[in-house]
């Protein structure tokens, strides 16, 4: 069971709440030269299709935060700033029409430049993300506890928190994010107890697909069924589009996310008769974009096929060279094998909630 979600602030990302009670948002990050407006707003339009709703680009150079005014001209979605090292880059990007800002504790350096940065959001106020990494946590804290615990990374994000609290500015989120999923879930854990700030969350560097899904799955999954979390990026070594549909995945299998079409296939056995790998795989990439609650079992044989699906709304089972279409676990007629994923089709466009 999802708890309740906790009850946040709620700030505003280029039009977007994010916070109080809100639907998660999802955000993804572009794999682009971000110098090169043409390629990076081509990945943005990917992202917006995939279902992405804020965009964070890293802006490692001035080049790139000048270039950031071009891609936020055409942008479909909110564009954050992603700075690391020098905070005059997070001043350029904020000129260029940024919607949004992420800092990270461990790199933005001295209290004057946060004074510098928080001055001219005071002119142009757009959600800041205190954005902690294990990997690059402030000096003097790693010394403090010996090696990235949750506890440095709480005590990273509270500091950082409370010099824009002094500063004067609160239009904050936070993410305290590490590789590790225990590491990054009590991270959190801890912070959200102590603070109402929106919260940010991501695993870092979970890695290559099979087990940067996992990771995510499982840290952000805990995460989220705790009510806590108001925005997420899933971030692996694949592309930017998989990391949203991933993003959405968990979100869905939570029941957190608007409604989308879900696939059940069965896992296949000694009594599978068809190739369900294929079918499963057709129907998924057919059902990619359609946003409704629609369930739909494919399934391997007759013995124990619809009756396994009854709660899906439409599904196809193997019957030795044909298939069997049903509805709610009713049969509603036999196919031939090579007919069934049209068939499947054609039921899903006559389906009405
Ligand atoms: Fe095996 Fe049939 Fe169950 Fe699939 S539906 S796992 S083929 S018994």
């Amino acid at each position: 069971m999802t708890k309740q979600r906790r009850r946040t602030r709620t700030i505003y990302l280029g039009g977007i709440p994010i916070g109080g009670g809100h639907p998660v948002v999802v955000q993804g990050m572009t794999k682009t030269d971000t110098r090169d407006v043409a390629a990076t707003l081509r990945q943005i339009a990917a992202l917006q299709k995939a279902g992405c709703q804020v965009v964070r680009v890293a802006v490692p150079d001035a080049e790139a935060a000048r270039a950031l005014g071009r891609i936020k001209a055409r942008s479909p979605l909110p564009i954050v700033a992603d700075v690391h090292f020098d905070w005059r880059l997070a001043l350029e990007a904020l000129r260029q029409g940024a919607d949004g800002l992420r800092i990270n504790p461990g790199n933005i350096g001295a209290r004057w430049k946060l004074k510098e940065l928080v001055r001219a959001l005071a002119d142009r106020p757009v959600p800041l993300r205190v954005g902690v990494n294990a990997g690059s946590l402030p000096r003097d804290i790693l010394r403090k506890f010996r090696h990235p615990c949750p506890e440095a990374l709480l005590e990273a994000a509270l500091r950082e928190v409370q010099t824009l609290e002094e500063l004067g500015y609160s239009m904050i989120k936070v993410s305290l994010k590490a590789s590790s999923v225990p590491l990054t879930v009590q991270a959190y854990r801890l912070f959200s107890e102590r603070t109402a700030y929106p919260l940010h969350l991501g695993i870092s560097e979970a890695g290559p697909p099979e087990a940067g899904i996992i990771k995510s799955a499982v840290g952000l999954g805990v995460l989220l069924s705790e009510g806590i979390g108001d925005t997420l990026r899933v971030s692996l070594s694949a592309s930017a589009v998989l990391e949203i549909r991933v993003a959405w995945g968990i979100l869905q299998s939570l029941g957190l996310g608007p409604p989308r079409a879900e696939v059940i296939s069965c896992p296949t056995c000694g009594r599978c008769s068809i190739d369900i790998r294929r079918l499963a795989r057709k129907t998924e990439l057919a059902l990619r974009d359609i946003r409704a609650p629609v369930k739909v079992a494919v399934m391997g044989c007759v013995v124990n096929g619809p009756g396994e699906a009854r709660e899906a709304d439409v599904g196809i089972t193997g019957a030795r060279g044909k298939g069997i279409i049903f509805r709610k676990g009713r049969v509603l007629r036999t196919v031939k094998e090579e007919h069934l994923l049209q068939e499947l089709l054609r039921e899903l466009r006559a389906w009405r909630p």
